[in-house]
């Protein structure tokens, strides 16, 4: 597990030819902590497809030459990657593209299906071969079959959502239309907007679309589909309300920029609230209030504001090393490469040191200890989210249960483990706070699942195994 996270998508339709995939390059940067393994566009140049994807960074895939390489045209999708199914290789880049009867379609897809096992089974049964080993093809899959027998692409989407199971908002572009759709829980956030000249823009977050200079229309309901073509805008609704809505309450939490609105709630604000809560429900006597870069920061600011202790800088984080950095010799230097303490504002004092999670309990143990490297002379560890204990199967990647620390400690053992004075998380039961009241989903914290679950686990589930004959 490192720092990072799952998938964005964007997608723009414009009313005549323009840069789009210049528009597609501004969206991605402005998402790419949502994935940091590939990233790809694909423009639609009147019904004729141009794509470039790579494994890398946007700013390392995308140069000034394969931006050229790609045609002016009205639409575009695009995506930046980090697998939460399926292994880090080529085949697994977004957006995906497949010829089938109709034409050309290209597909890019944040979260996981919960039933996708049982979906490509019964594709594979009945003939279907696979190139990737992500859920999104298989979504594809469904959709090209349905679209044989629909009179239109959104027509065959609904139909394909009868199906599918799980989370998913997707961007989608046929020869005439760019697309976007968000399961009927609304997992994964999806929004759009529109420029001054008149593109519109769709993406998993709104902090891209005020990248690219559109205002913030609204976000997609959960199980609407929104169909953006030459006649206009129009939404396809039969899959709302069909489900409670669970947005990803870990969104709010981690994944997302804090200038980020989703659903209507401000991520900064959101994690702000967090921070107050932890300071009400875990208060400790202490002289500074610090925030671990970059996730606990406002949850650190939200602390200081409720307990009244003074919120500082006491870590400093290299903004320049990825998490492709291989430390030469000794791994556990990486994180002094990483981050650094500020000694004259922790040494001698009493730290409270926020996080948003715990994972293996690897970082905070790290952090910990820089801290007391630094002469901090207690450090009290707040966390503002519940204890991960279950895993996701909505594109949230955590480790299996035998690595999450919490489903083997209490608290207590896990204080000790990282070397806290003291440790406190997040009360489940408050996390309605963080979402003002929307239906979220926090499974990977309490258990409880909105959909069910899937009966074959694991990220490489699709892997083929060598012995397969
Ligand atoms: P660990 O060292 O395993 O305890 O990891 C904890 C750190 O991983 C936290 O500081 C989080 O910022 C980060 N983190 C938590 N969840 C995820 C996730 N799903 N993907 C990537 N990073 C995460």
């Amino acid at each position: 597990m490192g720092t990072h996270e799952e998938c964005g998508v964007f997608g723009v339709m414009a009313p005549t030819p323009v840069d789009v995939a210049g528009l597609c390059y501004v969206g991605l940067q402005a998402l790419q902590h949502r994935g940091q393994e590939s990233c790809g566009i694909v423009v639609n140049d009147d019904g004729v497809f141009f794509s470039h994807k790579d494994l890398g960074l946007v700013s390392e895939v995308f140069g000034k030459r394969e931006l050229e390489s790609l045609p002016a045209a009205t639409m575009a999708v695009a995506h930046v990657r980090y697998g939460t199914t399926g292994s880090n290789s080529r085949a697994n880049c977004q957006p995906i593209e497949v010829n089938h009867q109709k034409g050309r379609m290209a597909l890019a897809h944040n979260g996981n299906l919960s039933n996708a096992t049982e979906l490509r089974m019964a594709l594979e049964l009945s003939g279907a071969i696979f190139h990737s080993s992500s859920d999104t093809e298989t979504i594809a899959y469904i959709v090209t079959r349905e679209r044989l027998t629909t009179p239109s692409i959104e027509e065959a989407l609904s139909r394909a959502m009868d199906t599918l199971e799980g989370a998913y908002s997707l961007v989608l572009l046929s020869p005439q239309k760019l697309i976007c759709a968000r399961d009927p829980h609304g997992f994964r956030p999806l929004c759009y907007g529109k420029t001054p000249d008149g593109i519109y823009a769709v993406a998993s977050e709104s902090c891209a679309l005020q990248a690219l200079g559109a205002t913030f229309i609204r976000d997609v309901n959960s199980g609407e589909i929104v169909v953006f073509s030459k006649d206009g805008v129009t939404s396809h609704r039969e899959h709302c309300g069909l489900a409670p809505k669970r947005t990803c309450v870990f969104e709010y939490i981690y994944f997302a920029r804090p200038d980020s609105v989703i659903d209507g709630v401000e991520v900064h604000t959101s994690r702000i609230e967090a921070g107050r809560i932890l300071a009400r429900t875990h208060p400790v006597d202490a002289d500074i209030v610090i925030g671990a870069p970059d996730s606990g920061l406002d949850a650190a600011l939200g602390f200081s504001h409720k307990s009244g202790i003074p919120y500082g800088i006491g870590l400093i984080k290299n903004k320049y090393v990825g998490r492709t950095f291989i430390a030469p010799t000794d791994r556990k230097g990486q994180v002094k490469i990483k981050l650094a303490a500020i000694e004259s504002e922790v040494a001698g004092k009493r730290v409270v040191l926020v996080d948003d999670s715990i994972v293996r309990g690897t970082t905070s143990r790290r952090v910990v200890q820089l801290l007391r490297d630094a002469g901090a002379r207690e450090v009290h560890m707040r966390i503002s989210a519940p204890p991960f204990l279950h895993p996701c199967f909505y594109g949230t990647d955590i480790d299996s249960e035998e690595h999450l620390i919490a489903c083997r400690h209490t608290v207590d053992e896990i204080a000790s483990l990282i070397g806290a004075d003291s440790l406190g998380y997040l009360p489940l039961e408050e996390l309605g706070c963080l979402t003002c009241g929307n239906g979220y989903c926090d499974a990977c914290f309490s258990g409880t699942y909105p959909t069910s679950t899937p009966t074959v686990r694991g990220k490489d589930r699709f892997e083929r195994r060598l012995s397969d004959a």
